[in-house]
């Protein structure tokens, strides 16, 4: 996608055409946030982009170079089929947290609650990302084995957090070929590293680069300074299946006391071979770019359609008195309801903005779904803010038909002021 995307931009921009060429991913034209300092590169834009472009064999970047296997490879295409196109459930598609929950309850030996246990992100990095975010304050400390996956350090950074390495260190093998076992954490070493500042500790098993697969008793080691200083472990485990010559992978949050405070990370597209799922939209952006300013284009039929659906529904709300916002862009359209004359019932939660309570009220008694405008103003500005309410037009004509419904049916007994 951000091949096609890079090619759009190009063509319009200059400026970014210049940067692009330059093969700089620096914002040159504006000074960049404190947070992103010393992510401007990392192994895999460098090393991917010349592999890409000079590599016969590439044996860099950790992707499979075979097909998923068919049954997840219909199971997407029955998805795409069945239309299931549209947001889900923000934490986790509910068939998907149900079955990992039922799946991971099984190995793990416990119930897991699919609800309030399970979230679902866009790859592993997000996971990571969102953790990191979530738990570190400003110069909490946590504890990264090195060799470490690369973005463990900077995101840790990103969130203000400092980041206290331990290495594994080989351990000779005499007489033979050494493997990733022999890389070992000094226990002693590691104790030393927990004080009162370790917010977290990462572990990554199987580990990425060495392949090191922790055992139970090396876990153990971890679990109880974490159980002993009060830590957070964050278990990177998206190799997982990947475990040869009978090796057991041991998941650390199985261990006692460690479910509480382990966030455990898996990966569908490792599990399932399947690394560029995430990138299923670069077909589509090709065809566009080859339609670019058409009528074939699909962005220009859909805006044309989405006027039609905007103005039609704009109609519908001036004849009901809820005065609308006439819509530039986008596909939202607000709506003023301070002319509108309704008895809403007080609400229960304090200090609620009157929008929040009007769109309770439409929901509940006329089964018609919005949103507060309020909701987009900072705290302060809310309560100046409460008038109007966002409907959103990129709907089937027979939705838009069935809120013209509820809306007109609603006129008949309105009092407009
Ligand atoms: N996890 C893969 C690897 O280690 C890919 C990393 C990436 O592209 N950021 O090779």
């Amino acid at each position: 996608m951000l091949r096609g995307l890079a090619q759009l931009i190009k063509r319009n921009n200059p400026l970014i055409n210049n940067i692009l060429n330059n093969q700089k991913v620096t914002m040159s034209f504006q000074k960049h946030s404190r947070r992103i300092e010393g992510l401007d590169k990392n192994v895999w834009v460098e090393f991917t982009q010349l592999a890409a472009e000079y590599a016969v064999v590439n044996l860099g970047q950790g992707f499979p170079d075979f097909s998923p296997p068919n049954f997840v490879k219909e199971a997407y295409t029955r998805a795409i089929n069945g239309d299931l196109n549209q947001y889900t459930r923000a934490f986790g598609h509910p068939p998907l947290v149900k079955i990992l929950a039922k799946f991971f309850g099984k190995l793990m030996n416990r119930d897991i609650d699919p609800f309030n246990e399970i979230l679902v992100t866009v790859g592993a990095y997000e996971a990571l990302f969102c953790f990191f975010q979530a738990v570190i304050d400003d110069g909490d400390e946590v504890i990264i084995i090195e060799p470490y996956f690369d973005c463990y350090e900077p995101m840790v950074r990103m969130a203000g957090g400092k980041p206290v390495f331990i290495s594994l260190r080989p351990k000779p093998a005499s007489g033979r070929l050494m493997t990733s076992a022999d890389w070992i954490l000094d226990p002693v070493e590691l104790a030393n590293k927990f004080n009162k500042g370790t917010k977290a500790i990462v572990i990554n098993t199987p580990n990425n680069p060495l392949g090191k697969v922790f055992n139970r008793e090396e876990l153990q080691v971890i679990a109880n300074l974490c159980i002993e200083h009060n830590v957070l472990c964050i278990s990177d485990e998206v190799y997982e299946w990947l475990v040869y010559d009978g090796n057991e992978h041991v998941r650390i949050a199985s261990l006692p006391g460690m479910w509480e405070r382990t966030i455990t990370v898996g990966s569908a597209g490792k599990s399932f071979s399947a690394t560029g799922w995430k990138q299923a939209v670069a077909e589509g952006f090709e065809r566009e770019f080859e339609h670019l300013g058409t009528p074939e284009s699909y962005f220009i039929c859909l805006r044309k359609e989405l006027q039609v659906k905007r103005d039609r529904l704009a109609a519908c709300l001036a004849s009901v008195g809820l005065k609308p916002v006439i819509s530039e862009g986008g596909y939202y359209l607000a709506a003023d309801i301070s002319e509108i004359d309704v008895d809403l019932p007080e609400s229960t939660e304090t200090n609620e903005p009157y929008d929040y309570r009007f769109v309770r009220w439409l929901m509940i008694n006329k089964g018609l779904a919005t949103i507060p405008m309020s909701a987009f103003y900072s705290s302060e500005s809310k309560n100046n803010n409460k008038n109007f309410i966002r409907f959103c037009f990129v709907k089937e004509n027979t939705t838009l038909s069935k809120a013209e419904e509820i809306l007109k049916e609603w006129r008949r007994t309105l009092k407009v002021q």
